[in-house]
């Protein structure tokens, strides 16, 4: 298998993907495969309801919570939250921490009035802002905030109090990296394509008050109360995502669940800042050591050149999807969930090799 450092989709434990394959042309006996049976039927509605009780179990079943499986990546979240939400007479309040919570808020000024809550852009988005006293206007419908930035490598380790206003939360590239608190959040929302499953659903965690009585001109769609008051099966689910995303939760549980998952997390993020920062300066961590991500670890080398070279030599080696997003150049190492801590040593190893060929 090859080094995936993939910043998504990404890489899948291999006990998820073996599972599947052997699974995959007979499901338990049915004689299909899970991707041919209909969503209505008892055997598919079981996986699709098992998913979402274990992702609901690994959060402490909190009271008063409901999940959705929804389509159109969290790109339509970015619309659908405020279309739901966003009501005339209301603002609504974004953390500005970089490239994804901004095209969050491009979205939702299509829709509303917004502010900007709290903003790291003159610190080019190096930092997480700091949401700890944030003022939110009484009309505030609600405060969106991106947990982890995966283009900048940045990651919040503490989130906001905001009281009676909900508390949305983009977690596409760092759900079920931890354990949170759910209660903490009016509604979460995550593209599977990191840390859940493959491509192709989209979750979402609310309060289940969230899901009732959305604004009537809404497309029947894009209204969460639609999909709320249908088990998300008011169209046709992508419903070998949610197979997939059902064999994930059991992997994590089978991890020692979010505590387990956490410390593994942590364990593989130290092993490769550390590398960074015993390097002498060979390499360098982008964010400020504060706002660090352990999911999307971003670095960068002496020249472009060099980063070039390092990309091209990683290539060779096995390494796959080193190289930063296109818009802010460097190097990333996308370390989900499912990245082993096998890869990430072979990863340290390659780079101190790297270092005393080119240093
Ligand atoms: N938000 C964050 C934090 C992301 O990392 C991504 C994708 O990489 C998105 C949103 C967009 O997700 P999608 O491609 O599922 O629309």
């Amino acid at each position: 298998r090859a080094y995936n450092f993939n910043a998504g989709p990404a890489a899948l434990p291999l006990e998820v993907l073996e599972r599947a394959q052997a699974e995959f042309v007979d499901y338990q006996g049915t004689g299909m495969s899970i991707m041919e049976m209909s969503h209505r039927g008892a055997v598919y509605e079981g996986v699709h309801n098992e998913a979402s009780s274990r992702l609901l179990n690994l959060l402490g079943n909190p009271e008063g919570y409901k999940v959705l499986f929804l389509q159109g990546g969290a790109s339509t979240q970015f619309a659908m939250a405020p279309m739901n939400f966003l009501t005339e007479g209301k603002t609504a309040g974004y953390v500005k921490s970089g490239s994804w919570a901004s095209k969050a808020i491009k979205e939702a000024k299509l829709i509303g009035n917004t502010f900007i809550a709290a903003s790291s852009e003159e610190n080019k988005y190096m930092s997480m802002p700091d949401v700890s006293n944030l003022v939110l206007p009484e009309n505030t419908a609600y405060l969106h905030l991106t947990s982890n930035e995966t283009i900048e490598g940045t990651q919040f380790h503490e989130f906001p109090d905001t009281g009676n206003i909900p508390l949305i939360a983009d977690m596409s590239s760092d759900i079920l990296c931890r354990p949170f608190d759910l209660t903490k959040f009016g509604l979460v929302y995550a593209g599977a394509q990191k840390n859940l499953g493959p491509s192709g659903v989209t979750v979402v965690l609310a309060r289940e008050e969230l899901l009732q009585n959305s604004p009537s001109h809404i497309p029947t769609v894009l209204r969460y109360d639609t999909h709320a008051e249908n088990n998300s099966l008011y169209n046709t689910p992508p419903s070998f995502a949610i197979y997939m995303v059902n064999q994930v939760l059991k992997w994590i549980e089978e991890q020692g669940s979010l505590d387990g998952i956490e410390k593994k997390n942590r364990e593989k993020a130290n092993l490769l800042y550390n590398a960074i920062d015993e390097s002498s300066g060979f390499f360098r961590g982008c964010v400020d050591a504060t706002s660090r991500s352990t999911m999307n670890v971003t670095f960068r080398l002496g020249s472009e050149e060099l980063e070039k070279q390092f990309i091209k030599e990683s290539e060779k080696e096995g390494f796959v999807g080193l190289k930063g997003h296109r818009s802010v150049g460097g190097l990333r190492a996308s370390i989900y969930n499912a990245v082993p801590y096998e890869s990430i040593k072979a990863l340290v190893d390659f780079m101190s090799q790297f270092q005393k060929s080119h240093g």
